[in-house]
């Protein structure tokens, strides 16, 4: 792994160098002025890096590298959308095996495009868009980055820090991804304990059975994320609903069944569904009590 803080540091006492290292790399000065508004150091080194093979620090500190690999064209390209809101923005996945990057030339990267590119241009490349991970035991760089040629939703390849650090949160052996939640626990005295999926499917179905038996299915509720398709969400759905019939079921983010805005629905206001073309339409949109630009960031921004 390529550790660039050395450079990195040098750069950063030394505006001047920092110049001449970006004019170097054929960076024009307007264009040098724009990096530090937009990114300050990290976006001019980021960019203007040197062509050499790179990779996240993976010393779990999350410190941003200076460079990062270039993808070659034949790297595996997969569609995907950012998970982490129901925006839905559309990201690219890029993967390729560690030490068979890319070249700077438009000829020689699956993006097709002569780097370096400028920050807007909606085909640059945040260190934080990178990782390298382990898949089948092959250190493999992968790359999830906003698609650049959307149409719709996140034109351009508008994103949003969350979308830009998806790559960050897959798993790693040496960093704090590593702290993930592998088995079912059980809450013993003051400690979370391990158990066997066929121990918690046990214990849930023994306690439900009592619970039932002597207070009904009042007494049983589900709560449960309701996010993505049917395939994720019809057996926990079909549990509560038709097997246990209780009428005691939230979704991950509200009390109880309702639309997003209680009370509108009751009003006869569809709260949840507004099509992203009702938003652009829209002459006035009131909003209140909510955190539109933080936690729906391209909605709003678009
Ligand atoms: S607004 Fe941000 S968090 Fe939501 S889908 Fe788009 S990039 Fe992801």
């Amino acid at each position: 792994m390529a550790n660039t803080s050395n450079t990195k540091g040098t750069l950063t006492d030394n505006l001047e160098d920092l110049w001449q290292h970006a004019k170097s790399a054929g960076i024009s000065r307007r264009n040098f002025l724009g990096l530090m508004a937009a990114g300050g150091t990290t976006a001019v080194i980021a960019t203007c890096g040197d062509g050499k093979s790179s990779d996240t620090a993976g010393d779990g500190s999350n410190v941003p590298v200076a460079q990062i690999a270039i993808p070659p064209t034949d790297a595996t390209i997969l569609p995907t959308a950012c998970d982490y809101c129901s925006v839905g923005c559309g990201y690219m996945i890029y993967k390729w095996p560690v030490g068979h990057d890319g070249g700077m030339k438009a000829a020689e990267n699956a993006l097709g495009v002569d780097f370096p590119v400028s920050t807007l241009s909606s085909k640059w490349i945040s260190p934080n868009m990178q990782n390298v991970v382990e898949i089948d035991g092959v250190p493999t760089n992968v790359m999830v980055i906003p698609d650049g040629d959307t149409k719709v939703v996140n034109k351009g390849g508008d994103h949003s820090v969350r979308g830009g650090t998806l790559s960050q949160k897959l798993y790693r052996k040496d960093n704090a991804t590593k702290d993930r939640l592998q088995h079912p626990q059980i809450h013993v005295g003051d400690e979370f304990i391990d158990i066997w999926w066929d121990d918690a499917v046990e214990i849930v179905a023994d306690i439900s059975t009592y619970v039932l038996d002597k207070y009904s299915e009042m007494a049983w509720g589900m709560k449960q994320y309701s996010y993505q398709y049917y395939e994720n969400t019809y057996a926990l759905t079909k549990l509560s609903r038709k097997s246990i019939a209780t009428p005691v079921w939230a979704p991950h983010d509200k009390p109880g069944e309702g639309s997003d805005t209680p009370g509108l629905s009751d009003s006869g206001i569809d709260a949840f569904s507004a099509a992203y073309q009702d938003w652009f339409d829209a002459d006035v949109i009131m909003v209140s009590g909510v955190s539109l630009y933080e936690s729906k960031t391209i909605l709003f921004n678009e």
